[in-house]
């Protein structure tokens, strides 16, 4: 038997959280075992532990988007016992059972080695928000971001995703304008290497003139609704956004004057089903380009305990940093 963060629905339809202990035959089928060292909490989590908003098919469910941890049992050759592996993402903690309990079976094909230089705990503080991170600035660059364009925007920035983006945009020499709708938050922006805080109000308003003067040479948003479709307006000519998020809301409430009188690109950016390849190339990345300090500074730590508060925490965006939960 081990310990496991349980969701079970009662007959009202209402969903409660727990600490459980259950026992190896009652995990889904997959090809490798893993023994969990570390998990964190996403927004998608906070959904996942609450209500489910719609993306957990049924229950008993084991949320948990991301997880790092050994493999001890494996059919697939291309693992072993004792090799190190995090895996984010492919829906695991959605409608496959995820990290929130000392062991996971999933399928080989989600798995990814461990990069050298980053430790399971450090990967859990990267997770799905800091790999989306690195993915959209990869995106940026590949759209002709470079450090001499000028400012880039971070929206959301006190959050999981924005606080990795400001860490590692600063670390490869970026100036970064680091939004954020709690003030107090400000130290530990600047800390992660924001040189500018927006405030939320100033940038959060509709759109009224579609062209507002030419300010960020990229931005990384987190949030979506009326703050995405009023960046569009202030970007540079042919600059890009990489639009990862959607917690002030799904809309996109815009015009397309940016996009064809300044040649503004909309890049969206998905971590989910990203595939096999890319993944190692953004892990990789993210242990070469994210300073460990600065990660280290990001991190609340956690256990499974505390993942119901956490995650109704986060879905009212009162997360700072990264959540770290030690599963143990
Ligand atoms: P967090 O809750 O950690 O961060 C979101 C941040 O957005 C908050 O901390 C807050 O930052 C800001 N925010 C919250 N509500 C509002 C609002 N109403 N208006 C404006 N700003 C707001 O979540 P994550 O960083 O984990 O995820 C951010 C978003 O990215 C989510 O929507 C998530 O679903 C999405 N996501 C998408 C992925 C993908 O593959 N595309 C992968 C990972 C996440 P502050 O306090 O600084 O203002």
């Amino acid at each position: 038997m081990f310990r496991a963060l349980v969701v079970e629905k009662d007959d009202e339809g209402k969903t409660h959280a727990g600490v459980k202990n259950i026992s190896v035959d009652d995990l889904p089928d997959g090809d490798v075992l893993v023994d969990v060292d570390y998990s964190t909490v996403n927004y998608k989590d906070g959904l996942c532990l609450g209500s489910g908003g719609g993306l957990v098919r049924n229950y008993p469910h084991v949320p948990g988007i991301d997880f790092a941890g050994t493999v001890a049992e494996s059919s697939d050759e291309r693992y072993s016992v004792g090799d190190k592996v995090v895996l984010t993402g492919w829906r695991v903690g959605e409608v496959h059972w995820g990290g929130y309990a000392e062991k996971a079976r999933v399928k080989a094909d989600w798995l990814v080695p461990l990069p050298d230089g980053l430790t399971t705990r450090q990967a859990m503080a990267i997770g799905t928000a800091g790999l989306t991170a690195m993915l959209a600035t990869v995106a940026l660059e590949e759209h002709g971001l470079t450090p001499n364009k000028g400012k880039v925007l971070v929206t959301g920035a006190a959050g999981g995703v924005g606080s990795v983006a400001t860490a590692i945009l600063a670390n490869k020499g970026y100036e970064v304008a680091a939004v954020t709708g709690r003030p107090e938050t400000e130290p530990y922006l600047r800390g992660l290497g924001a040189t500018e805080i927006v405030p939320r109000e100033a940038i959060a308003e509709t759109v009224k003139r579609p062209l507002e003067s030419e300010t960020w040479a990229g931005c990384i948003d987190a949030v979506g609704g009326d703050m995405l479709a009023r960046v569009f307006g202030q970007m540079q000519y042919g600059a890009s956004v990489a639009a990862v998020g959607l917690a002030g809301g799904p809309q996109l409430p815009a015009t397309v004057l940016p996009f064809i009188l300044r040649g503004v690109n909309l890049l969206g950016i998905d971590s989910v089903m990203q595939p096999f390849e890319n993944r190692v190339k953004a892990w990789n990345a993210l242990a070469e380009f994210l300073p460990k300090d600065k990660l280290d500074d990001m991190i609340v730590p956690a256990t499974l305990e505390d993942l119901p508060q956490l995650g109704r925490d986060i879905l009212k965006g009162q997360v700072k940093g990264r959540v770290v939960v030690d599963v143990r």
